[in-house]
């Protein structure tokens, strides 16, 4: 997968367990070091995500008409007819007639009465279909009640900080508050999964109080009626480029992949339509943690991206994409080198990054040329692999900005990635070595 084009490894923490993860960890790391490329994994948290427990055959079919009873206190093993949730709050928030999905929205059920004492609530199905253990429980509406970052993620997050992770994603966030909840036990780069119809009412605010967005769709199509999902995913993924945050569009990209060699047309052009819509990365789930077809799920995205990619509206969104805060420098200094790279028809944007700031900015603005990306850090250099049209290396640090521009133009050269006579632009900081200080921008043949 890495040598198919993989940028990026989620570790989903909904399922598996540490010592899982951290052996995912290490093969990805090893294949990155085998093929000479820099993967950064992401762990996903499960968040506040109901799940029903385990059931006694893994698999039951549920028919319209049928009553379940919810065990809401309960982990243990159900059945078609009893299942445990495992989080009393349920119980607490719903009242007859609420409605609940399971199977990824393919399962609908009603609440026809709810039992506090006993914290048991019964459903009728309304519609059948299959259910396995441990699916998750869509209960759409506020459900105030529960816990946005529960006490499991942050057992996770230091998990996650043992194996050395580079991001971490938040599932079904509901306000800022909860990214700067977080925010108080990590340092780590922080995404907002917008996958509940309160996130998607503050996206604004949740993006800016973000590091990255995912468009969430597998959630967002069951909490939100599933026909509003396009014109929601084009909208967010617009504020992302308005606030220069890096986006991510997922699930069921490729998703017959799971089983065939090959997509249909719709997966092809929904693939290419996020791009279209400005997404940075483009992320596979099941098709590459249970399918057949991993490997060729990766090469068939990068291959859609590739022929794409030459056709997105770059003039208008070098213009106009991001919201340039006239307080700050540095987003002063992407757009004038994403110009100068139009007007002068340079080669390619080389960008020496502490943070990885400066490459984000660069790659909202949308560049009409390649963007090199040289960090000190070997975090940041992993990390811009989740930004658009950005390839990272290492380079030594500088004290000394010309020292940084030479050793930057030479690196490039040496890493293959330009030869010995092409133009670029090449931002700085003065003075170097200080993060967001960018303020330079100088134009050079190599
Ligand atoms: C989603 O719901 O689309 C999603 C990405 O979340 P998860 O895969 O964790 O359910």
């Amino acid at each position: 997968m890495v040598d198919a084009g993989m940028d990026v490894a989620r570790l989903n923490f909904s399922h598996g367990n540490a010592e899982e993860h951290a052996d995912t960890a290490r093969r990805v790391r090893e294949a990155a070091g085998r093929a000479g490329r820099a993967v950064a994994i992401m762990q996903d948290l499960p968040g506040p995500k109901m799940r029903i427990g385990p059931l006694e055959d893994d698999i039951v079919e549920l028919k319209p008409g049928d009553h379940v009873t919810f065990m809401c206190a309960e982990n243990g093993v159900g059945t078609a007819k009893r299942m445990s949730v495992g989080r009393p709050e349920l119980c607490a928030a719903m009242s007859a007639g609420d409605v609940m999905y399971l199977a990824d929205g393919a399962v609908r059920l009603r609440v026809t009465s709810v039992d506090h004492s006993a914290a048991e609530l019964v459903a009728d199905v309304e519609i059948g279909g299959s259910v396995a253990s441990r699916q998750g429980l869509n209960v759409p509406g506020p459900l105030e009640q529960i816990a946005s970052v529960p006490e499991e993620d942050l057992k996770h997050m230091a998990a996650g900080e043992k194996i050395g992770v580079d991001m971490v994603a938040l599932s079904f966030v509901r306000s800022p508050r909860d990214i700067e909840l977080v925010r108080e036990h990590t340092r780590l780069p922080l995404i907002a999964k917008i996958e509940k119809p309160q996130a998607v009412d503050r996206a604004e605010e949740i993006i800016r109080a973000a590091d990255c967005v995912m468009v969430a769709r597998g959630d967002l199509g069951i909490e939100l009626a599933i026909e509003r999902v396009p014109i929601v995913q084009k909208n967010l993924l617009a504020l992302a480029g308005r606030f220069a945050r890096p986006s991510i569009t997922a699930t069921q990209m490729l998703d017959s992949m799971v089983s065939s060699s090959r997509p249909t047309r719709a997966e092809v052009a929904d693939v290419a339509n996020a791009i279209l819509d400005g997404t940075d990365a483009v992320m596979l789930s099941q098709e590459t943690a249970i399918g057949n077809y991993p490997v060729e799920s990766v090469a068939m995205m990068a291959s859609i991206a590739e022929s794409t990619e030459p056709h997105a509206i770059y003039s208008y969104w070098n213009e106009s994409r991001v919201h340039r805060d006239a307080r700050d420098p540095s987003y002063t200094m992407a757009y004038a080198a994403c110009r100068a790279a139009l007007e002068l028809e340079l080669d390619a944007l080389v960008i020496p990054t502490l943070s990885g700031r400066s490459a984000r900015l660069v790659s909202a603005h949308r560049p009409t040329v390649p963007i090199y990306a040289l960090s000190p850090g070997r975090e940041t250099v992993r990390r811009c692999g989740l930004m658009w049209g950005v390839r990272a290396a290492s380079i030594r640090r500088h004290e000394v900005t010309e020292e940084l521009i030479n050793d930057a133009c030479r690196r490039v050269v040496e890493l293959g990635w330009l030869k010995t006579g092409q133009r670029v632009g090449i931002t700085a900081g003065l003075p170097s070595g200080r993060p967001g200080s960018t303020s330079l921008l100088q134009i050079q043949q190599l």
